[in-house]
This record gives structure tokens, C-alpha cells and sequence, in this order.
């Protein structure tokens, strides 16, 4: 029989005991370092309990994290950043988690999106003449207090320096593969000595564009690690191997872990080439990474054409990757409607899958039926299947997708409705969300005040915010979404094809977790979602009230996605939905219209050779939900980052009237994009960052102003905030928007004066 493995499983706990009662309690000082590990300690038993008692021959060790894998892999190391005062021996949790989270003059390390999840890891930091050293005790420890048959589970050293940074540009931390190889060595040994028999290294950088250093690395690595004594269990995920293939199989591991949900493709050559090396294959054919229920059938097919190919001793079934990208456990959702619950799996489930995919085919045959039958509602329940919407996306034309006439005329007919100053300011959307207003939110959700309260709760709070803006003499409004829990939840309470968990939380970073959406069928609009506010907002002002609204992939990427059809259809489907809320703002009389696109860059594949078919898309998504309104209606948009040099010009064909971006953190850098390829349309590059609660001095924000005019032309720039404001207080963005507006004053004055000397 093949041997069931996991290869992560979710750290969180079930009712987020890793947040609530581990680590945010202890960073607060309410428990000691002793309850925090004998906490832990705890959670991890009872994920081992779990999938020992569904039949999980080995568990697997050291998966589990108080912070972050990457961030644990560089404390194994002893690559702790010297600002952190570290003397050397065992990092311990406090400089672990300052190295998490910062502490005193020191910042925290970086972190970024582990590959294209949403899933953030902690940056290694490695200097040109770092030195490592084995300095943490954890995976030995959890090696022993898993007892016998665990795997433990390590990131593979080519993965870790190639994610790492140093502070010296020039230098690439993968040619540290020879002072850090030692180190692994003595872990492994050490894991040997401890019973090991072998253990797991995670190299997701396998389904990346790999240079030759890399590539060389990934030889020399392997190499050096062979004689370990351990059987080396390489695992893979995230895509496909593709041009690595060879690569992978070519080392000297013992088993090979590949991805056949994301690139299902790959499964006969990587059979071949099991069988030609003798390497044993682990088929990542459970979704580790979203909460479709397995289609079992399907699957064991798979699975038995692997065993027939290599015997049953050489394939191993298992998730695409680490179950930490799933939720929990679907048996804690009481309130999600049956069928649609039918169609799910969460990580407890999914190790079920994976034991039973594990097992013959005549004893699972319960099992298999069961699934078949959820496979085959799904294909033809109506609560997926709109014929409406499937009419209506196979109905849209070119010119839907397309503006009435070029920016060009675009801009007149806009600057004649508008009547905008030069240098317009504006934000980004939100306001703070104080305590009242997510009192207000709770209490209705939860029944204790009515509608009519809460919408006068709302209103109170659009018009007080309203009046703010006037006052500090901004010059186009938003209401400041306050009715808005969240930027994708608001909306896709309102559209048809998306259902709410209450308990579906992933980790996000540290001890954040976020519970996506999921869609899971045709996506409609049934009703106008956010007209009434807006109108209301207008009311309450002569300004130019702007609509606010969540683009298509920002929903896409920022939910569980339906499997049963393209990513493209589904954006698409989103887009038809916003476009009608779009036109509807327009008819009510809104005149501005921002449609948040934060996520387009993180749906950028992880080969750059597919980018150009996902920006394709992505950008028609934008278009077809844009481009139903008049020329004098403006359309703006925003994006929460600053990498923009290798996709501007998908930026530039999304064809927004305005862009608004983050800039000030990078001083402006970003705008270099903006300089060879002359960005035609108008941009309000951020220059308050509001993820700081520092105040930006007038000053600051007039430095960042001038850089963006070496690079802009005047008439196309706009002055706002990097982000939405709802994570800060008033009393700092009370006066860091008074400094922003003396600083486009000032500007304006400046300007002023340049033309009229020239
Ligand atoms: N309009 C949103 C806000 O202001 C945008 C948030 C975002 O870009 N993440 O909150
Ligand atoms: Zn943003």
C-alpha cells in the first residue's frame, strides 16, 4: 500500500488557540515562556493525535511554528541580524519573536508572500561573511516529544538562501551554500542520532525560473546531504517542475514530492522519470491550499497507475503541500448550508482523503461513492450553475471592455465635470474604524440593534466624516467606509456564488489569520450594494464624492476560488457584477469612481513565462468592469504596493483615468517605472505612509512631491495617502492629512509660480 503523508498541517488550532491563547497573551506579557511552550506543546499533540488516529503512519515534526517556518529556519542557523544583540547559543523567544516583530531601535525583519500564497514568511537576513551555527533546540525537541515514526520537516537549504536578502544588493545569498551546508549536516546527524529515518526538505524553489547558480546549488546541496543516513524525502509544491525536472530527479534524495493539483500535467513524466531513477514519487493530489473535497475517483486512478508503474513500496499520497494554507476543520462550520458543505474539505478532512487514497480501492468503495455523488452535484447543483450569468459572460462583447473614446478627450470632458484644482487631493477610501463602528457593525450583525439603528449609526459616522473632509480642504470625498468589515467580505455578502465560514481561518502572518471567502458558484449581483451610501455621502456635499469598490482579482485573490472552471471565468463573472454596480453608481450621480485592484500583483504567477496570459486577463477583468461609464465619469484606481517596473504597461492598459499607489516608503523609487515608459494617464503617487503612526511633517510630503514631479508631468499628479486610513487613529491622520494638504498648497503655489516665470 502506499504510504500516506502530510506534509504540514495547519498550526493555528482549531479555535486559533496559537493567537488567543499562545503567543498574543504571552507578547502581552499575561503568560509566562513556560505556559507558551507547554501550550504549544499541547496544540501540537493533538495534531499529531489527529492524524495518527486517521491513520497517518508518520507525522510530521517541526512544521509547526510559534511565528514562521523561514523565521524558525534562520534560528536553527543562528542567522539572527546582529541588531538584535545576539551573543550566540539558543536564540531565545524573545529575540525569536523580536526578530519577528521588532523590538526598541531594532525593526523587524522583513517579511514577504511565501511564493504565491497569502502566507507571509519572515526574510532571512544574511551578510556577505555570515557566519551559522546549529542555535535552536526546537526540532529536536519536537523530533522527541513526537515519539517514534516522525518526519521531520526542514526548509531545504537551497529554498532558504534563495528567499533570503542581504543588505549588500550585490551580493547573492545563495553563494552562502557552502558555509551553511555544515550546519544542515549536523542537524541532520543529530536527527539521526535522535531515531530519525529520514526527513522531509521542502524546495518549492523547484517549481520556480531557477538561474545556474541555483541549479548548481540544488547539485552541490544534495550532494553533500546524501550520506546523512537519513532517506531524504525532497518535496515540491506550488507548480510544476517543468524545465527542473531533470534537475530534481538527477539528485541524490530517495523520494520526490510533486504538485498534481496545480500542475496535474506533470504526472507522466514524473512517473518516468520515478521509474528510470529508482526514486521513490509522493502525489500531492489532495488541495492543500484551497477547500474542495477531493474527487476520490479521480484521484485513485492516479494513484493506481503510480503503483502499477513502481510497486506500492515506491508512491506516497499526499496533499499538493502543507495543509497550513487550509482551514481547520469543516465539522466546526454548524451554520454553512449542507450542500455547499458537501463539496468541502478542510485540513481535518483532507488528511482523511489522503489516508484513504492510501488504502485499496474495495476498501473505500463507501467512500468513493460518497464522493462521487458531492462531484456530481457540484457539476449540476443550481446554486452553482447560473444560466443567466453563463449567458450574459458568453454575450460580452469587445467594447464593453473598452472606453467610449482615449484618455485624451477622456481627461476634458472629466476636468469640465469636475472642476478639480490643480494637484487634486483625495484618500484612498477608508476612515478610521473606531471602536464605535465596529460596535455598531457587531451589534447589528448580531441582532441587538435594527437595521434603522444601525443605518443611523452609519450615517452619523459618513456625515461626521464628510464634514472632516471639507473642513481640512480635501478635494475629492469619500464616505470612509465604515459599513465595510472588509474589502472583499462586504462585497461578497452581497453577490450570489459566495458563502461565509465561521470558523475557516488561515494564518496570514504570525498570529493574524484572515477567513477568505469562498466562492463557490456563478457569481452575480442580485441588488445594488453600495448606491444608498454613496448617495447619501453626496448629499452631504458639494465635493466630489468618489465611489468606492473592490475589483475583480482583488475578490479573486483574496478568497478560496472555485476549481470547477478557469480563474479567468470566474474574474470575469466578478467583473460583470461590479460593472453593474459601476453604472449604478453612475446613474445615481457619482461622478468619481475608484475600483480597488490591491491584489493584481500578487496574482502574478510564479514563472514569469505565464504572466503574460494571467496580466491578460486580469486587465480585461478591470476594463469590462470599468468601462460602462461615460467619458466625464473618472475612474480611478488603487494598488498597495510600488514594484511596478516589469508590469506597467499592464497597468497602463487597464486604462484608469487616475492610478493611486504606494510610494513614500520607497521615497518615490517606484516612480522610475513611470519614467521609461511615460504613464499617459494621471497618478497620485502615496506620500503618507500609513502604515507607520508616525505624522508625516508638510515638509516630508513636499520633498516626496518635488521627486514625483522629476519624473511626472504636473497636470497628471494627484496627492493622497499610500492606503486606506481604517488601521490608523484620528489623531494621527487628523494631522498628517492637514500636512498633506499645507504640502499640495505649497506645490501649488510653487508650480504656480514656475509657469508663470516660464
Ligand atoms: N479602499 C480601501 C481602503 O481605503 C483600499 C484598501 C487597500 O488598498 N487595501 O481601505
Ligand atoms: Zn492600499
Amino acid at each position: 500500500m502506499p504510504l500516506p503523508l502530510i506534509l504540514g498541517f495547519p498550526r493555528i488550532g482549531l479555535n486559533r488557540e496559537l493567537k488567543k491563547n499562545l503567543v498574543e497573551p504571552y507578547w502581552k506579557g499575561k503568560i509566562s515562556a513556560a505556559e507558551l511552550l507547554a501550550a504549544a506543546k499541547d496544540l501540537r499533540a493533538r495534531h499529531w493525535a489527529l492524524m495518527r488516529d486517521a491513520g497517518v503512519p508518520y507525522v510530521p515534526v517541526n512544521d509547526f511554528s510559534l511565528y514562521d517556518q523561514m523565521l524558525d529556519m534562520s534560528c536553527l542557523l543562528g542567522a539572527v541580524p546582529a541588531r538584535y544583540g545576539w551573543t550566540g547559543g539558543t536564540v531565545d523567544l524573545d529575540t525569536y519573536f523580536a526578530m519577528a516583530r521588532g523590538r526598541d531601535n531594532a525593526t523587524a525583519m522583513e517579511m514577504t508572500k511565501w511564493f504565491d500564497t497569502n502566507y507571509h514568511n519572515i526574510v532571512p537576513e544574511l551578510t556577505r561573511d555570515q557566519a551559522f551555527s546549529v542555535s535552536a533546540t526546537k526540532i529536536f525537541d519536537e523530533f522527541a516529544e513526537a515519539g517514534e515514526n516522525a518526519l521531520p520537516v526542514l526548509v531545504g537549504p537551497v529554498t532558504y538562501l534563495s528567499l533570503a536578502k542581504s543588505p549588500d544588493k550585490d551580493f547573492d545569498p545563495v553563494s552562502l551554500l557552502d558555509a551553511v551546508l555544515p550546519v544542515y549536516k549536523e542537524v541532520l546527524s543529530r536527527l539521526k542520532a535522535a531515531g530519525a529515518t529520514w526527513v522531509q526538505m521542502d524546495e518549492p524553489c523547484l517549481v520556480t525560473d531557477l538561474t545556474d547558480v541555483q541549479r548548481a546549488a540544488y547539485k552541490a546541496a544534495y550532494a553533500a546531504l546524501a550520506d546523512s543516513g537519513l532517506q531524504v524525502f525532497l518535496t515540491t509544491y506550488f507548480g510544476g517542475l517543468r524545465d527542473n525536472l531533470d534537475l530534481a530527479f538527477s539528485l541524490p534524495v530517495d523520494c520526490i514530492h510533486v504538485d498534481l493539483v496545480r500542475a496535474p500535467g506533470q504526472f507522466k513524466d514524473c512517473l518516468a522519470k520515478a521509474k528510470e531513477t529508482g526514486k521513490g514519487l509522493s502525489l500531492g493530489i489532495v488541495d492543500g491550499r484551497n477547500i474542495w473535497r477531493n474527487d476520490l475517483s479521480a484521484s485513485l486512478a492516479v494513484v493506481e497507475e503510480a503503483v502499477a508503474a513502481l510497486g506500492d513500496d515506491k508512491v506516497c499520497v499526499a496533499p499538493s503541500c502543507s495543509l497550513l494554507h487550509s482551514p481547520v476543520d469543516l465539522d466546526a462550520e454548524t451554520k454553512l448550508d449542507a450542500e455547499i458543505k458537501s463539496w468541502l474539505a478542510f485540513a481535518k478532512q483532507k488528511v482523511d482523503e489522503v489516508v484513504a487514497l492510501s488504502k485499496p480501492r474495495a476498501e473505500i468503495a463507501d467512500l468513493l461513492a460518497a464522493s462521487d455523488k458531492a462531484q456530481e452535484s457540484r457539476k449540476t447543483s443550481a446554486r452553482i450553475h447560473n444560466p443567466d450569468v453563463q449567458a450574459r459572460l458568453a454575450a460580452v462583447t469587445p467594447s464593453m471592455k473598452s472606453r467610449k473614446s482615449p484618455f485624451a478627450a477622456r481627461i476634458k470632458a472629466q476636468k469640465a465635470a469636475l472642476k478639480l484644482p490643480p494637484f487634486p487631493t483625495t484618500t484612498i477610501g477608508s476612515f478610521p474604524q473606531t471602536k464605535e463602528i465596529r460596535k455598531a457593525r457587531a451589534d447589528y450583525k448580531a441582532g441587538r440593534i435594527d437595521r434603522d439603528a444601525y443605518e443611523a449609526a452609519m450615517k452619523a459616522e459618513i456625515r461626521a466624516v464628510v464634514d472632516y473632509q471639507e473642513e481640512v480642504g480635501l478635494d475629492v470625498l469619500v464616505h470612509g467606509e465604515a459599513e465595510r468589515n472588509d474589502m472583499v467580505e462586504y462585497f461578497g455578502e452581497q453577490l450570489s456564488g459566495f458563502a461565509f465560514t465561521q470558523n475557516g481561518w488561515v494564518q496570514s502572518y504570525g498570529s493574524r489569520c484572515v477567513k477568505p471567502p469562498i466562492i463557490f458558484g456563478d457569481v452575480d449581483r442580485p441588488a445594488p450594494m453600495t448606491v444608498d451610501w454613496a448617495k447619501y455621502a453626496q448629499s452631504c456635499t458639494d465635493h466630489v464624492m468618489k465611489g468606492m469598490l473592490t475589483g475583480p482579482i482583488t475578490m479573486l485573490q483574496w478568497s478560496f476560488v472555485r476549481n470547477d472552471q478557469p480563474r479567468e471565468r470566474t474574474a470575469m463573472q466578478i467583473a460583470l457584477a461590479v460593472r453593474d454596480e459601476v453604472a449604478d453608481l453612475e446613474k445615481a450621480g457619482i461622478k468619481v469612481i475608484q475600483i480597488d485592484e490591491a491584489a493584481l500583483r500578487e496574482g502574478l504567477p510564479l514563472r514569469k513565462s505565464d504572466w503574460q496570459e494571467y496580466l491578460a486577463w486580469a486587465v480585461e477583468a478591470f476594463k469590462l468592469t470599468a468601462c460602462t461609464v461615460d467619458d466625464a465619469t473618472q475612474i480611478h484606481t488603487h494598488m498597495c504596493y510600488s514594484e511596478f517596473n516589469d508590469i506597467i504597461e499592464s497597468i497602463g492598459a487597464m486604462d484608469a483615468d487616475v492610478i493611486s499607489i504606494e510610494t513614500s516608503r520607497s521615497n518615490m523609487e517606484l516612480l522610475d517605472a513611470f519614467v521609461t515608459y511615460k504613464y499617459p494617464n494621471e497618478i497620485g503617487p502615496g506620500v503618507y505612509d500609513i502604515h507607520s503612526p508616525r505624522v508625516p511633517p508638510t515638509e516630508d510630503m513636499v520633498v516626496l512631491l518635488d521627486k514625483a514631479r522629476d519624473v511626472l508631468r504636473d497636470d497628471q499628479i494627484w496627492v493622497n495617502p499610500d492606503c486606506g486610513l481604517k488601521t490608523r487613529g484620528w489623531a494621527e491622520v487628523k494631522p498628517a492629512l492637514a500636512n498633506m494638504v499645507a504640502a499640495t498648497k505649497a506645490l501649488r503655489e510653487k508650480a504656480g509660480t514656475k509657469s508663470a516665470a516660464a
